[in-house]
């Protein structure tokens, strides 16, 4: 059996997954879900469901006599299904079948007038077999496959569900999961899928896991970079089970598309085309509806089309541009075109708010949507008019000029605004988010009706933490702590650039440990690196806060001291040469002692002053110290400057 390309079509064997707490940052936009509701219903669907049902029973669809005939001669019908298959068809407590897959059968069966029983099987497979038999009538919900049509006719499908890609939320967006390199993807061990990746994408390494639902653990918990799943499962596992750090993050190619249909007793071509006329029936509002009702998008009644237009402008803006979604949507991702839900669903999983509110100082919220508690801690309704505090209050003090010149600065430009701000949230963690937004007319052009702002705000914290961390990465040195070469060197080429118009004093000291490769060879690898940590710190605590030091390499350090000629930095060293000297250094209960040399130079030594040229000269004066013996300061000779 082709399983693999069914979503959750292998068992889940009662693996509970654990809820993670961490990780607020999707915060996930109930509201956007009642967005695309609105706009797939601004797009033409009708939206009353009473009204389509009138349709469909009424005038939608007829019967021949013969089709009428033939299903009365057949009589109930028995439907084969899988009893442990969520969101789409499963047993409930009550042992009703419920999901997805069950409603869209009941509305079809409505539509037709048709009868019908489960098949009371344990499992998908005894349901297959059963079928395979000729014992149940349909079996539903499931790909075609050329294996299956060896004995099943195929309706239409009754859903389309494309597989994306998950990662976790620090992850780019996949247009293209060929180019990745070096990353791991989560798969069922044994399933068919898993030898269709490995053909399809040779570039990822796969990561096997025992049940299809482990896959998303296997992210979340960093074991792989990333996986592919049925959107809908996807996107009912990462709220369910509160997977808060993964995120939908692409489509997987057409053939990875799911076309969930009925398949058909082969001897039953009627009853395939009488289906058919039933699943024709089906608008996509219906299905949007009965999808959103089992994966927990809560569809509320919108107040103002304008406005969820409007925000999905600013939406679509924000996918075109931001750092969420370099996608291309609309070109690469075709399949998603075909069912409005998809977009539904990914919309869904972006974070943040929906807001519009009056241009005054309080930024007083007219709308905000209920993902404002998980940014913010606050309720939507806390902000509405300011009834509990206005927004410019949970802006962090020093933002709020900011915040504010950015928007009155746009206010004729007819751009759309983006800013990034801090927010002080109700547990008083501070939190960096992004704000589009645009001043819009109100609908009754009142000259004295004043515009008002709409916009969308998102969660950035984790994105400025990642750009902090990596910038205090890139500049220090890992072993010691100390900044590293090359921030040194830039530190060195300012100073001197700005001496050359401010004339101050400063000078440069190359240190270096004396023969310390005996360390190494003598107590081994561990010790020298536990030494080189230790002289570190020495370092810097016997120089002046302001003064810099860094790791030039290997065993050598550069101390840069500010406004301090050539002499009163020999001296500091010196000091730092005797207390360095008596020290007992213990590594693992040996103890170590170790000595150093170094070279200085003074900006007032050489015209024009470069860090070239200082180091250089440092460099000289420390091989002259080492050949003198080492364990001392070498520097210009006092009054040769
Ligand atoms: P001298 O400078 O006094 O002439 O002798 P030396 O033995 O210190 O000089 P040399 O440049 O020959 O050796 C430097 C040694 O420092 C060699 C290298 O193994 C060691 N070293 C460099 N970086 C590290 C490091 O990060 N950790 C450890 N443990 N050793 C390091
Ligand atoms: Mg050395
Ligand atoms: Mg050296």
């Amino acid at each position: 059996m082709k399983a693999g390309l069914d979503p959750g079509r292998k068992r889940r064997r009662g693996v509970r997954q654990h809820l993670h707490h961490h990780a607020p940052l999707i915060a996930v936009v109930f509201m956007v879900g009642t967005l695309v509701g609105a706009i797939t219903l601004a797009s033409g669907q009708t939206r009353s469901s009473a009204g389509d049902d009138a349709t469909a029973q009424g005038s939608g669809i007829t019967l021949t006599a013969e089709e009428q005939r033939y299903l009365d001669r057949l009589g109930p019908l028995t439907i084969g299904a899988d009893p442990d298959w969520r969101p789409f068809q499963y047993r409930d407590r009550q042992g009703q079948f419920s999901g997805i897959a069950t409603d869209l059968l009941e509305l079809v069966a409505t539509r037709l007038g048709l009868a019908f029983n489960y098949a009371p099987v344990r499992d998908w497979d005894e349901a297959v077999e059963q079928s395979r038999a000729g014992r149940i009538h349909i079996l539903h919900f499931l790909n075609q496959t050329p294996a299956r049509d060896e004995w099943l006719l195929f309706t239409e499908p009754l859903l389309v569900d494309p597989n994306v890609f998950i990662t976790r939320e620090e992850h780019a967006f996949i247009t293209d999961a060929t180019q990745l390199t070096d990353e791991t993807i989560a798969l069922p061990g044994g399933t068919s899928i898993e030898e269709r990746v490995r053909r399809d994408f040779p570039n990822l390494t796969i990561f096997k896991v025992p049940t299809e639902n482990q896959v998303f653990q296997a992210v979340s918990n960093r074991e792989a970079d990333l996986t592919l799943r049925s959107l809908t499962i996807a996107a009912d596992t990462i709220r369910k089970e509160g997977l808060f750090n993964l995120k939908i993050a692409g489509q997987a190619p057409e053939p990875y598309v799911n076309r969930l249909r009925m398949g058909v007793l082969k001897s039953e071509s009627m009853l395939r085309d009488i289906l058919n006329k039933g699943i024709a029936s089906l608008t996509p509002r219906e299905r949007e509806e009965i999808v959103n009702r089992h994966v927990s998008i809560t569809i509320v009644n919108p107040v103002d089309y304008g406005f969820i237009l409007r925000i999905a402008g600013v939406l679509g803006a924000l996918i075109a541009v931001s750092f969420y979604w370099n996608l291309r949507l609309k070109t690469t991702n075709a399949a998603l075109r075909e069912s409005e839900r998809s977009k539904a669903v990914l919309i869904a999983n972006l974070p943040g708010v929906a807001y519009r509110c009056r241009h005054d100082r309080d930024w007083t919220m007219e709308f905000i949507s209920d993902g404002c508690l998980e940014l913010t801690g606050y309720r939507s309704e806390d902000f509405l008019h300011n009834r509990r505090l206005s927004f410019n209050e949970l802006i962090l003090p020093e933002d709020r000029d900011a915040v504010w010149q950015i928007w009155d600065e746009a206010q004729d430009s007819g751009q759309p605004v983006k800013l990034e701000y801090r927010i002080l949230a109700a547990d008083r963690q501070e939190k960096w988010v992004f704000e589009q937004g645009m001043f819009v007319e109100p609908a009754n052009r009142h000259p004295r009706t004043p515009r008002f702002i709409e916009g969308l705000i998102i969660d950035i914290t984790d994105r400025k933490r990642a750009e902090a961390d990596l910038y205090r990465v890139s500049i220090h040195d890992e072993l010691t702590g100390l900044h590293n070469r090359r921030h040194l060197m830039e530190r060195l080429a300012r100073l001197a650039a700005e001496q050359a118009r401010n004339g101050r004093i400063f000078s440069v000291a190359l240190i270096d440990l004396d023969f310390f490769k005996r360390i190494n060879d003598t107590y081994g690898h561990p010790a020298g690196d536990f030494i080189l940590a230790e002289f570190a710190a020495m370092l810097e605590a016997n120089v002046r806060p302001y003064d810099l030091v860094g790791r030039h390499g290997g065993e050598e350090f550069i101390l840069v001291t500010l406004d301090t000629d050539g002499d009163q930095t020999a001296a500091l060293l010196d000091r730092l040469r005797i207390i360095v000297r008596d020290r007992i250094f213990v590594f693992e209960g040996q103890s170590l002692r170790i000595t150093f040399s170094a070279g200085v130079a003074s900006s007032q030594e050489t015209v024009p002053v470069s860090a070239e040229s200082l180091i250089a000269e440092a460099d000289r004066r420390l091989y002259t110290a080492k050949a003198q013996g080492r364990d001392q300061i070498s520097h210009a000779a006092p009054g040769a400057v």
